[in-house]
């Protein structure tokens, strides 16, 4: 994809990343739902879904080449524990040197993806979230922590579980109700993890605190 390329040449080698926000909050979603993190949302994604609460994120070039420093810099004056590498598609972009450089500082790393790109850096906890228009890598499938799968109509929970059938065995298993039609299709996904207790479901609990 030209977007990709042309932006990993301007961002020398990943030491500069398109910034959209970095944000101190409550982690809202899946396993680690309710811990305190530190949020680098990158910008940049052609996967296109169309119920993406992330629009405004699609195009990079809206977003300053930020240098990697600044980044950590902010990250560690304050109290978080925890970084969140998000998007957008963060894999777009070399993430070796973020990650490295907050690794340094002793943070744990957080990666959230679609899995539709392939990996660069180091992650403690790898949340794979899958989407039929760009379907993962297998790298993806193997390295996921957390498969978690937006579910905006009932025919997407097969989709879920030909996806879970990729992921290892430790990977924990998520079903998340895409937030536009939550009312129509929490019922089903309720009814579906009862007779499939293997997987849990995840609320975007951030919007419920009115928090990023
Ligand atoms: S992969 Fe994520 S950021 Fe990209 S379009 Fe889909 S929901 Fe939006």
């Amino acid at each position: 994809m030209s977007c990709r390329m042309s932006s990993i040449e301007a961002l020398e080698g990943g030491l500069r990343l398109p910034l959209v926000e970095d944000f101190y909050t409550i982690q809202g979603e899946v396993y680690h739902s309710g811990k305190a993190a530190y949020f680098i949302r990158l910008g940049g994604c052609d996967v296109g879904c169309a119920w993406c609460d992330a629009k405004y994120t699609w195009n990079p070039r809206l977003y300053p080449p930020t240098p990697i420093d600044e980044i950590v810099e902010r990250a560690v004056a304050c109290e978080a524990q925890s970084i969140v590498i998000t998007g957008g598609e963060p894999l777009l972009y070399p993430l070796a040197p973020l990650t490295d450089a907050l690794k340094e500082q002793g943070l744990t790393i957080f990666l959230e993806t679609s899995g539709s790109h392939p990996f660069s850096g180091t992650f403690d906890w790898v949340c794979l979230s899958p989407k039929q228009k760009s379907e993962p890598l297998d790298e993806a499938y193997a390295r996921a922590d957390e498969l978690k799968v937006i579910i905006a109509e009932e025919s997407q929970i097969e989709w879920a579980e030909q996806c879970r059938s990729r992921v290892g065995k430790h990977c924990r298993l998520y079903l998340q109700p895409e937030w536009s039609v939550s009312e129509r299709v929490m019922p089903l996904i309720v009814e579906y993890a009862k007779r499939h207790p293997e997987w849990n479901i995840s609320i975007q609990s951030h919007k419920y605190m009115h928090i990023p």
